[in-house]
């Protein structure tokens, strides 16, 4: 099979890599019926974090089970499954607590940017579907796989209950269905913090009430004078930079909740500063196993599009362009189809 390899800065090629096979018993091998380019994915290719060497990418998926080893028993071949970025066998005491992706015998995937994706954990990674879906609801079926369990996650974190006053920091897909979560949670204002209209657009249908426009200082002014100089209950960051993280902490309320889902790439916090800030800090790479069941019974019985954040769809053996519309922002999330 061919998949997508990442080279160097800006530099993925659609190369032949070797068929994925059944190396543990638990394991299952799946025929990928869509994956994407995810915004983490950007770091390395942006040369801002480091690889060993050529990179086998892609950690969203979903698809039909082609071959299981000898101990799985929850799924079968002919399924269409969804798992999530990180594998867990959903029985140890960290998964038993909900955060499936701190399980003791995790994996990240990095391989789904391919026709045919290894498994590892397949009784407590995969979640089969009801029975199979139709085309039109898997790019909404993908995005359960990370990004929307990344905003959820986000949301849930960050404490968004009815009623709730939210900011999201960022715009790129996970920010869009942080917002899209935060409606679902029954927040009463969502104030987005966007630059680029088609994402305000986007996030205004998601559910957002307000926008703002302004980083850093400028921001959080604008927040606190949104707020009545109060700041937000609940804030959700989903960038993953200092100064997306200190906007967040910033325009929180001193008692509120700030979830930071964004991988950080240079953050450091001032203890001192954060001290006196009285929030509550809560994020890390997202258990989106424990969500998965919920999330994709919303999108099975139409309550949610999160879909809509994949405006670039390419075939799998054009992966490159699909990188590069995301890097060059023409794209906001990319949807790849083998
Ligand atoms: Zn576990």
């Amino acid at each position: 099979m061919r998949g997508a390899v990442l080279y160097g800065p800006r530099d993925v090629r659609f190369e032949e890599r070797e068929d994925p096979k059944i190396i543990e018993p638990t394991d299952a091998v799946i025929r990928i019926a869509a994956t994407c380019v995810c915004g983490s994915d950007l770091w390395p290719y942006r040369g801002l974090q480091s690889i060993n060497g050529p990179t086998p990418m892609g950690h969203e998926y979903c698809g039909f089970v082609e071959e299981v080893g000898t101990a799985v028993k929850s799924v079968k071949p002919g399924q269409f499954v969804v798992g999530s970025f990180a594998t867990s066998d959903n029985t140890c005491p960290h998964c038993q607590y909900g955060y499936q992706s701190s399980c003791v015998r995790r994996e990240f995937v990095t391989r789904a940017q391919a026709p045919l994706l290894r498994v590892p954990l397949a009784d407590g990674t995969l979640v089969p579907t009801p029975s199979v879906p139709s085309d039109d609801l898997v790019p909404s079926l993908l995005t359960t796989s990370d990004v929307l369990g990344t905003g959820w996650f986000a949301a849930d974190a960050a404490n968004v209950k009815p009623g709730s006053t939210v900011v999201v920091v960022g715009d790129g897909a996970v920010g869009l269905l942080g917002v899209l979560s935060a409606r679902q949670m029954g927040a009463e204002r969502i104030i987005g913090m966007s630059r680029h209209e088609s994402r305000q657009k986007l996030a205004r249908e998601y559910g957002a009430t307000d926008i703002v426009t302004e980083r850093g200082d400028d921001g959080v002014a604008h927040i606190k004078e949104l707020t009545k100089g109060i700041g937000a209950d609940s804030v959700l960051e989903c960038v993953g930079t200092q100064e997306s993280m200190l906007q967040a902490i910033l325009s929180t309320r001193p008692g509120g909740f700030v979830s930071y889902v964004g991988v950080p790439h240079g953050v450091e916090l001032n203890g001192g500063q954060l001290f006196f800030t009285h929030v509550h800090l809560h994020g890390g790479p997202a258990p989106v196993r424990r969500y998965l069941p919920a999330l994709i019974a919303l999108v099975l019985n139409g309550k949610i599009n999160p879909g809509k954040v994949f405006d670039v769809v390419l075939p799998l053996d054009q992966v490159a362009e699909g990188y590069r519309a995301m890097d060059e922002r023409r794209a906001i999330k990319a949807l790849l189809r083998p």
